[in-house]
């Protein structure tokens, strides 16, 4: 069986082919700057050249018709008709309160995923996008809508709320979604894997840790609690993302220097986070780089990120009323050593005691605690696409 799996933002298409017999991947790609001038697509097939095609890609049906053309090429392609797709599994970032998990896709799903648009007015719209150009081009082919919301729907309300008036939550849905969910679930049932223990026994704060960063608390394979919320800012710093502030901050800034909805909006997600204090780079490795080279603002940019992952690790042991295992993933989480080391280092109270030597390692899965760590401590590369093609094949199968 082979499942294809799509993540359709506004101006791009990120897709993956799985075997789902042992789980390997096809081919893999990328359509770049569809509507926009340069626009190009990238396709990698398993044992084959790289392609890059370079050609106007006006619209998201066009850059589907391009990657299903791709992936059934006689030169590059690694299927021979599109009748071997299976099914097609949608990365989702909306589902609001309506899906608690992934969903089979049909004409009243389609309608639903609409009516969530207006809570991600900027993501939902291309997945739907998506769902209806491979609906016109492979029509018949099941398909399945994985939601990075989906997973935390399980957190419970006092953890939810925000301390609004109720009606807002109430007529509006003001309250804490959460993202990353398809990245969290992943790494969490993999830890427990590791680990061989029941994921129902275990407490763990799963780190997402890329230029979007959430940590979530997972008891018993449930989350229980995240950092991000109605919209993708809170929490820790992000590469451009401010993280928690003080609301009356907003509401201040806006009044002072007389900023309206676009530029405040551009000042939270675009201008802040690493980017904002350091004034050097959103990357996390252009502010090591800076702050090894006594860059004091980015030193700070860096503590601030440590100290924030900590507090929350922290907060999480809390909530959950202990803790099992922390696992570090994304691009930083899976790299940065130091950061690593260092937020560790802040845990030793916990009982977290790390392997330097075990640390010294970057994008593989490993256990990098000590023996005797009472808490365990784990880097898992997240694999969002193939927690995707899972899903997807258990919901068409
Ligand atoms: P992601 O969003 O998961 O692709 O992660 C992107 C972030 O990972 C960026 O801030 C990168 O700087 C960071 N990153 C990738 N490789 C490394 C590395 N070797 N050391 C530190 N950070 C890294």
């Amino acid at each position: 069986m082979k499942v294809l799996v799509i993540n359709c933002g506004s101006s791009s298409l990120k897709y993956k082919l799985f075997n789902m017999e042992d789980e390997s991947v096809l081919a893999n790609g990328l359509v770049e700057r569809i509507k926009l001038e340069g626009s190009v697509l990238k396709h990698e097939p398993l044992g084959k050249e790289k392609v890059e095609i370079s050609t106007e890609i006006p619209d998201h049906e066009v850059a589907i018709k391009m990657m299903l053309d791709a992936l059934t090429h006689p030169d590059y392609g690694v299927i021979k008709d599109l009748n071997e797709i299976s099914a097609v599994g949608h990365r989702i970032v909306h589902g609001g309160e309506k899906f608690t998990g992934s969903v089979k896709i049909t004409d009243e799903v389609i309608k639903s995923l609409e009516e969530c648009i207006e809570l991600a007015p900027l993501h939902n719209p291309p997945n739907i996008l998506g769902i209806e150009a491979v609906k016109k081009q492979i029509p018949g082919v099941p398909m399945v809508g994985v939601f990075d919301t989906a997973f935390h729907q399980t957190i419970p309300q006092k953890a939810f709320m925000y301390g609004l008036p109720y009606e807002y939550y109430k007529n509006k849905g003001l309250r804490r979604y959460g993202f990353h969910g398809t990245s969290h679930q992943y790494v969490s049932q993999r830890a427990a894997e590791i680990l061989k223990k029941p994921i129902k026994e275990l407490k763990i704060v799963t780190c997402h840790l890329g230029n979007g960063v959430s940590l979530t608390a997972v008891k018993g394979g449930k989350s229980v609690d995240t950092t991000l919320g109605f919209g993708t800012v809170s929490g820790v710093i992000m590469g451009t993302r401010c993280g928690d502030v003080d609301p009356v901050l907003i509401t201040y800034l806006m009044e002072k220097e007389n900023l309206n909805y676009e530029q405040i909006n551009d000042i939270l997600h675009k201008k802040s986070g690493l980017l904002g204090i350091s004034g050097v780079s959103s990357d996390m490795r252009d502010i090591e780089e800076a702050a090894e080279k006594g860059n004091k603002r980015a030193q700070l940019a860096l503590e601030m990120f440590e100290y924030m992952v900590i507090k929350y690790i922290g907060a999480y042991a809390a909530a959950m009323n202990g803790l099992d295992a922390v696992v570090f993933t994304a691009g930083i989480g899976e790299n940065a050593i130091q950061l690593r080391k260092n937020v560790c280092e802040g845990l030793k109270f916990l009982g977290i005691e790390i392997d330097d030597e075990k640390n010294n390692a970057r994008g593989k899965e490993i256990d990098i605690s000590k023996q005797n760590s009472k808490v365990r401590v784990l880097v898992i590369p997240t694999n969002e696409e193939l927690m995707i093609a899972r899903e997807t094949k258990a919901l068409v199968y």
